[in-house]
This record gives structure tokens, C-alpha cells and sequence, in this order.
């Protein structure tokens, strides 16, 4: 592996262990050596090296794994230590702490320009908006929730770079719950609490991302709730999130849940189709504006809203490999050219809708029986249904004829053909069928 290769891999890194920790754990890795089946990376302290060692070690190793096979272990050193035939860790010079900048760096693209509000978040970026303005602390904290990549850490970041717009003097500091913890086992070890204290006691809005990697780690846990009820009584905003809500966070003490909920607590929801449609359109205006030469086909994003997990991240990973491709190779951005480019991505995102999901789904839809959408009956109030689920079955899943047949309580593959045909008719000039169809495909695929 060189280091081109492994920049790369970083590239796709980020992508697969999100924004914060690859800014805060992949990033800082510096690749040393490759040698004999061990590649070697640079770190600034052991801690970093062993916790990126446990933490990310098996992902690493598998990504680097698949771009040099040759690789069988990874290992860490610390940068004074690397040299050394022997290293011997006990006498290792400790390096002077360079980093004095407290908080990770924000993201210049996390703005509130660029967030796109759509119902699954528009309680979230309202309340993001109101904090974001500065005035007196309303709700304190401000708890945002919600899963991996629906865009938690880009809010705060928004806040973040309003409130600093607005109010240069303001000491708004973010960090991740991870890097709280690591500065405060290097202020512990280095005997330093005491600034530790003063540093987080001076700010006047501190952020604290993925506050869920701190459950369980306890004395970190109490450090973190002496801080916040220090700010708190000090009436400064403080802003948390989490990939669930503060009652669902495992070996949380409750002492700091019941703070946590005091409040305002907001999730983010799973993006639904309109959102991603928009997300993706916002994008690809952007992508076009900077690669003029070029063309998006109709109902690629379309198709990109529809088969893409509510990962926004996903998302956002897909348009940026399409648009270099399409660059790269000077095509027009085409259905094919898409399902060609993306087939990895579109195949780890396939939901899987199953026949008996899309049976239940229609029955329940046209408020028939299960048993009357399968069975040999056939009166037309259970037929126009039965042709539905078909039809739908056909669209929205890889089956084959005959299979689809098989679970239709073993219909020949030719009465399926009638079914799907049937209705393909019917959809073109019955606008209620159109309506269903769309209703019921939405259901299936949220
Ligand atoms: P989380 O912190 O919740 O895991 P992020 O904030 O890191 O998610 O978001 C993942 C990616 O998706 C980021 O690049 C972010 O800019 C983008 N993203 C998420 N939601 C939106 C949105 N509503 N509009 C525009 N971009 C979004
Ligand atoms: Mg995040």
C-alpha cells in the first residue's frame, strides 16, 4: 500500500465511520511503513493509537485489507517511538502537546443553506434556528436524536457557524462526546484538570456530539455532568446530540437522563421520499453548477430518492461517485450509466420487499382478509386487490413469474401475467388505481 492508496481508502473511510470520528480518529493516522504483512501508522499519542486500534482496528484492516491483501496486521506508534529498533514505551520522550484549539473544527459546508428542511426534520431545524439566533437560553439543553447520517452533527454545525456570524466574541465550542473524553483522560493524566475545568466552564455554548459513546464510561460521565450543570446554572446554551433518545441511551446514569430531558428534546426522522428528492436535487444543482459540460438525465434523482436508504450520508456518497464518473468518462448521466455506477450501493441499500409483505400491506389496504387475497376465490372485490399485490410483486421485487404464482397460493405464472397487465391497463386511465399504487409502493418502500 502507498500512501496514495491509502489517502483514498481515507476518502471511503469517511464515508463508512462518519464525518466525526474519521475527523477525529482516521484523519490524524499517518501511514509510516508497510512491511512484511504489517503496515505501520504514525500517532500522536498512544491513546489515539490504541483507541483507534480498538475501536476501528477491524474495519481498517478490512478496507485496507481489500486494496493490498498483503496486509495482515495493522500497528500503531507513536511518532517520538517510530525509529527505534526496540521500542521501549516506558522511557518514550512524551511530545509536547501541540493542539491548544479546544473543539473540532466545523465543517464549512454544514450550514443552514445547505440543510434541506423536509417534514422528518423540520421540528429539529426549527429548534436549531431558534438556539441558533442567540438570544436568552430558552430550553436548555437543546437534545437533538435520531439515527446515523440524518444530519445531526451538520445542524449543530449550522449553529454553531450562525452563532459565531452573529456574534464573533461568542465562545461556542464543539466537540464530540469522544473528544471530550480524550481531553479529559489527557487533562487526568497529565494533571491538568483544573484548566480542564476552567476550559469548559469559561464557554459560552458547548456542543457535544454523540453524547451516546460516553455511556458506561463512568468517571468521563461524571466530569460531563459537573460540566453541564456548571453551564447550566451559568444560564449558557448547551447543545447535545444522540443516536436515540436520553431514556433509551444504555448505562446512562439516570441523574444525567433526567437533565438531558429537562430541555428541549427533538429527533430527527427517517428522511421520506420528498426529503431525499430534495436533498439529491440540491446537490446535483450544486455538482452542476461546478462540472457545466454536464447532463442529468430525467428521473435519475428520482430513481437514486427511491432506492437509497434514509441515510442521507448514502446518499450524498452515491451523487459524488455518479457525478465524478459521469466527469470522468464524459457520458451523460443516464438510468444505466447510474445503475451501473452505483450497482454496489443499490444492491447493499435493496430493502428486500418480500410478496408476503406486499400481500398484507394491500389486503390491509383494501381491507380484505390475508387468506382472501391468496385463496382460489374469486369474486371481483378480491380480484382488483389480488392484481394489485401482483402487480405490486412483480415492480417491487426480483421474482419471477412463476414464483410469484407459487405464493399466490399457486397460480399459473400466466394468471400473474393477466394480473400485472391488468393493471398496468388500469393505472394509465383509473386515477383512484394510480393513487393506491403509489400510496401502497410509498408504504412498502419507507
Ligand atoms: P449525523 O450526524 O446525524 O450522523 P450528519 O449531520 O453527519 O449526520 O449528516 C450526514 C451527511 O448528510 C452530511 O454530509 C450532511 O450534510 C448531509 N445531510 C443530512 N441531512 C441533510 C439535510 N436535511 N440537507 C442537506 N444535507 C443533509
Ligand atoms: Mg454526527
Amino acid at each position: 500500500m502507498t500512501n496514495e492508496i491509502w489517502r483514498a481508502l481515507q476518502v471511503d473511510l469517511r464515508q463508512t465511520v462518519g464525518d466525526s470520528n474519521y475527523s477525529n480518529w482516521i484523519a490524524p493516522l499517518e501511514l509510516a511503513s508497510v512491511d512484511r504483512g504489517v503496515a505501520q501508522f504514525k500517532v500522536r499519542t498512544r491513546f489515539l493509537g490504541d483507541y483507534v486500534s480498538q475501536h476501528f482496528g477491524d474495519h481498517l484492516l478490512y478496507c485496507i485489507g481489500k486494496a493490498d491483501p498483503s496486509i495482515k496486521r495493522l500497528s500503531f506508534v507513536v511518532a517520538a517511538e517510530q525509529m527505534r529498533a526496540q521500542p521501549t514505551p516506558a522511557a518514550a520522550p512524551e511530545e509536547p502537546e501541540t493542539d491548544e484549539v479546544v473543539g473540532s473544527p466545523l465543517d464549512a459546508r454544514f450550514t443552514f443553506e445547505r440543510f434541506v428542511v423536509g417534514k422528518p426534520n423540520e421540528l429539529a431545524h426549527a429548534a436549531a434556528r431558534r438556539v441558533a439566533e442567540g438570544g436568552p437560553v430558552t430550553f436548555n439543553p437543546l437534545f437533538l436524536y435520531g439515527g446515523v447520517g440524518l444530519g445531526k452533527t451538520h445542524l449543530m454545525h449550522a449553529i454553531a457557524h450562525e452563532l459565531r456570524r452573529r456574534q464573533p466574541g461568542l465562545n461556542v465550542i464543539y466537540l464530540s462526546a469522544e473528544q471530550f473524553m480524550y481531553r479529559f483522560i489527557t487533562a487526568l493524566r497529565d494533571r491538568k484538570m483544573i484548566d480542564f475545568k476552567e476550559l469548559f466552564r469559561s464557554v459560552d455554548v458547548l456542543m457535544v456530539d454523540d453524547v451516546q459513546f460516553i455511556a458506561g464510561k463512568d468517571s468521563t460521565q461524571d466530569e460531563f455532568f459537573h460540566t453541564f450543570n456548571a453551564l447550566v446554572d451559568g444560564q449558557k446554551q448547551i447543545i447535545i446530540s444522540a443516536d436515540r433518545a436520553p431514556g433509551e441511551i444504555k448505562d446512562l446514569e439516570e441523574r444525567i437522563k433526567s437533565r438531558l430531558q429537562c430541555g428541549l428534546v427533538v429527533d430527527l426522522h427517517p428522511t421520506d421520499y420528498e426529503l431525499r428528492l430534495g436533498i439529491l436535487q440540491t446537490k446535483a444543482e450544486y455538482y452542476l453548477a461546478q462540472y457545466p459540460g454536464l447532463v442529468l438525465a430525467d428521473g435519475v434523482l428520482e430513481f437514486l430518492a427511491h432506492r437509497i436508504s434514509t441515510n442521507v450520508r448514502v446518499l450524498e456518497g452515491a451523487l459524488t461517485r455518479l457525478f465524478a464518473f459521469a466527469s470522468l468518462v464524459g457520458r451523460e448521466i443516464t438510468l444505466d450509466l447510474t445503475q451501473d455506477c452505483l450497482s454496489d450501493i443499490l444492491r447493499a441499500s435493496d430493502r428486500k420487499i418480500t410478496v408476503e409483505e406486499i400481500q398484507r400491506k394491500v389486503a390491509e389496504h383494501y381491507n380484505i382478509r390475508l387468506s382472501d387475497m391468496i385463496g382460489p376465490k374469486r369474486p371481483r372485490n378480491f380480484a382488483r386487490p389480488r392484481q394489485v399485490a401482483m402487480y405490486l410483486a412483480k415492480q417491487l421485487t426480483s421474482r419471477s413469474l412463476p414464483d410469484i404464482g407459487r405464493r399466490f397460493g399457486g397460480r399459473d405464472h400466466t394468471t400473474i401475467l393477466h394480473g400485472v397487465k391488468k393493471i398496468e391497463e388500469l393505472r394509465a386511465i383509473d386515477s383512484q388505481i394510480a393513487d393506491d399504487l403509489e400510496l401502497l409502493r410509498r408504504a412498502l418502500e419507507a
